[in-house]
């Protein structure tokens, strides 16, 4: 199973990682709040990762490390 870690701090709640995941579990995480005052991204459902590590690709901030 692949592993999708975030550095949140890093994060400035663009939302674009949410838009290119094929299987939807990238979200907006509406109750948390980093220090930069955004909300991160984070994922629901790890076991329905397929390790397609889009969401790392488009990333403008490199906030997301995928693991296979
Ligand atoms: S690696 Fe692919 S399937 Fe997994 S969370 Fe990122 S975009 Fe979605
Ligand atoms: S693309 Fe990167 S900076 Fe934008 S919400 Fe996703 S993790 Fe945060």
């Amino acid at each position: 199973m692949a592993k999708v870690t975030f550095n949140e701090e890093l994060c400035k709640g663009c939302g674009l990682c949410t838009t290119v995941c094929p299987k939807k579990i990238v979200i907006m995480s509406n109750d948390k709040i980093n220090s930069k005052g955004y909300h991160p991204a984070t994922i629901t459902e790890m076991d329905k990762c397929i390790g397609c590590a889009f969401c790392a690709t488009i990333c403008p901030d490199v906030v997301i490390t995928v693991e296979k």
